[in-house]
C-alpha cells in the first residue's frame, strides 16, 4: 500500500469509528517526519488498527524500544486509555504492599463471598522481540526458557505444577481436547489463530508453536506462554479476598524475576506489553460479577458499560474480551487504567467499583 492510500484509509476509520485510537491520533506530519526505516517500524505497529477498524486502541508494540522511538505518537494513545490528563507527567510507580488495606468483598455483601477472582500482570523478556515481531525459532526458544524457570519456581510452596504445552511435537504436548477443557475452564487462552486482531499485528503467528500454560497443583496460578505478551502471570481462585490473590501473584512475580532474563521495562512506562493498554502496573484484575438486573439478564451490556466507564472500569463477556455475558448476567469487570496506577490502588479500585456497581444492581 502506498502512503497516500493508506492516508485516506485512516481517515476513513477515524470517521466510521471514531473510538479506534490509532485513527484518532495519527498524523500525516508525525508519520513523514519519520525515516524510512521507521515509516517500515510504525506501519507494522499500527496495521492492526487499519485492518480491524473496531479496533479499541489500534496498535501493537512489536519491539521493546518502540515506545520510546515513537513516544510522540504512543504517548496521546496512552494518556487517552489511561486516563492521565495533558498536564500530569506519564510515570509509574510499584506498590506490592497489599496488608494495610483490606479488600475482601464479603464485607460489601455476604453473597460475594464466592465471586471468580483473577488478577493477571504481563511481562516480557528485554531480549526477545515482542510477540507481533519474533520468528518460529525465537518463539520456541522463548518456551525453551520459560521451562527452566518453571522447574527452579516449582520447588517453592505453593508453587508446584505442570508445564502444558501446546506446541506441536513439544515434550509437554496436551491433547486439543484437553487443550478445549482448558479454555473452557477459563485456564488457558484461546486459539489465537482466529483473532482477526492479533493476526493482524503478527502476534499470533506461527500458531501454536512455543505456547503453553504452567499451573499449580491448587490450580490458583498460572502462568500464560505466548499468548499476547510473552508471559501472562495471574492468579485466579473462587473467594472474596483479594488480598491473598495480589500477595500470591507478588511472590510468584519477585521468583519468576530472578529466574528469567531481565524485563523491559522504562521508568516512564513501567513493564511494556504488546499493547499500550497492558503497560504500567500491566495489571488486569477482575472479577466475574453476576449483575441481571444491570445486564438485562446478560441480554444488553449498554447500561452496565456506561456505569462501569464512569467508575474507571471495562466490561467483558464471561469468556473474555470480545465476548458476551451469560444468561445469568454474569459479566467481567475490571478497572480500565493499568499505568500511573500502582498494584495496590488497582486493588483497591476493584474493590470500590465492585462495591459501587452492586449497589446499583440492588437498586436497579
Ligand atoms: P486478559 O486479557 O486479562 O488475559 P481476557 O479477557 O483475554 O483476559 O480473558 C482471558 C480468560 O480469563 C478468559 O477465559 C476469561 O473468561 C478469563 N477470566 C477473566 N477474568 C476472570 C475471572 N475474574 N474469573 C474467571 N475467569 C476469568
Ligand atoms: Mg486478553
Amino acid at each position: 500500500m502506498n502512503n497516500k492510500k493508506m492516508f485516506e484509509q485512516i481517515k476513513t476509520i477515524k470517521k466510521s469509528n471514531p473510538d479506534n485510537l490509532m485513527a484518532r491520533y495519527f498524523s500525516e506530519e508525525y508519520f513523514l517526519s519519520l525515516d524510512e526505516n521507521k515509516q517500515e517500524r510504525f506501519i507494522k505497529i499500527i496495521n492492526s488498527g487499519i485492518e480491524n477498524p473496531d479496533s479499541q486502541m489500534g496498535a501493537y508494540a512489536m519491539a521493546a524500544n518502540d515506545y520510546a522511538d515513537f513516544a510522540e505518537f504512543f504517548d496521546l494513545l496512552i494518556r487517552n486509555y489511561h486516563q492521565i490528563p495533558n498536564e500530569k507527567k506519564i510515570e509509574q510507580s510499584h506498590d506490592w504492599e497489599f496488608s494495610n488495606s483490606v479488600c475482601n468483598l464479603s464485607e460489601i455483601d455476604e453473597r460475594l463471598i464466592d465471586v471468580s477472582m483473577r488478577v493477571r500482570v504481563a511481562r516480557n523478556i528485554k531480549d526477545f522481540p515482542l510477540p507481533g515481531a519474533m520468528n518460529k525459532q525465537q518463539r520456541l526458544d522463548f518456551e525453551k526458557l520459560v521451562i527452566k524457570a518453571f522447574v527452579k519456581l516449582a520447588e517453592h510452596a505453593g508453587f508446584d505444577g505442570q508445564y502444558l504445552s501446546i506446541s506441536p511435537n513439544s515434550p509437554f504436548e496436551i491433547s486439543a481436547k484437553e487443550f478445549q477443557r482448558r479454555v473452557n475452564s477459563h485456564q488457558m487462552f484461546k486459539d489465537m489463530s482466529n483473532d482477526a486482531y492479533l493476526n493482524s499485528a503478527g502476534i499470533s503467528n506461527d500458531w501454536s508453536y512455543g505456547r503453553g500454560m504452567y499451573i499449580n497443583k491448587a490450580e490458583d496460578f498460572i502462568v500464560w506462554v505466548g499468548e499476547e505478551d510473552h508471559l501472562r502471570i495471574m492468579c485466579m481462585k473462587k473467594g472474596g479476598n483479594l488480598n491473598e490473590i495480589f500477595e500470591k501473584l507478588y511472590v510468584a512475580v519477585e521468583l519468576l524475576e530472578e529466574y528469567l532474563p531481565k524485563f523491559a521495562t522504562l521508568p516512564k512506562y513501567g513493564n511494556l506489553a504488546s499493547c499500550p493498554s497492558n503497560i504500567g502496573a500491566s495489571m488486569r484484575a477482575s472479577l466475574h460479577m453476576k449483575l441481571p438486573n444491570l445486564t438485562k439478564n446478560g441480554t444488553d451490556l449498554s447500561l452496565i458499560k456506561s456505569k462501569a466507564k464512569e467508575l474507571g472500569l471495562a466490561v467483558r463477556g464471561v469468556l473474555g474480551e470480545h465476548s458476551d455475558a451469560d444468561a445469568s448476567g454474569t459479566v467481567d469487570i475490571s478497572p480500565s487504567a493499568r499505568l500511573g496506577v500502582s498494584e495496590k490502588q488497582i486493588m483497591e479500585n476493584l474493590y470500590e467499583g465492585a462495591k459501587a456497581l452492586w449497589l446499583l444492581e440492588k437498586t436497579q
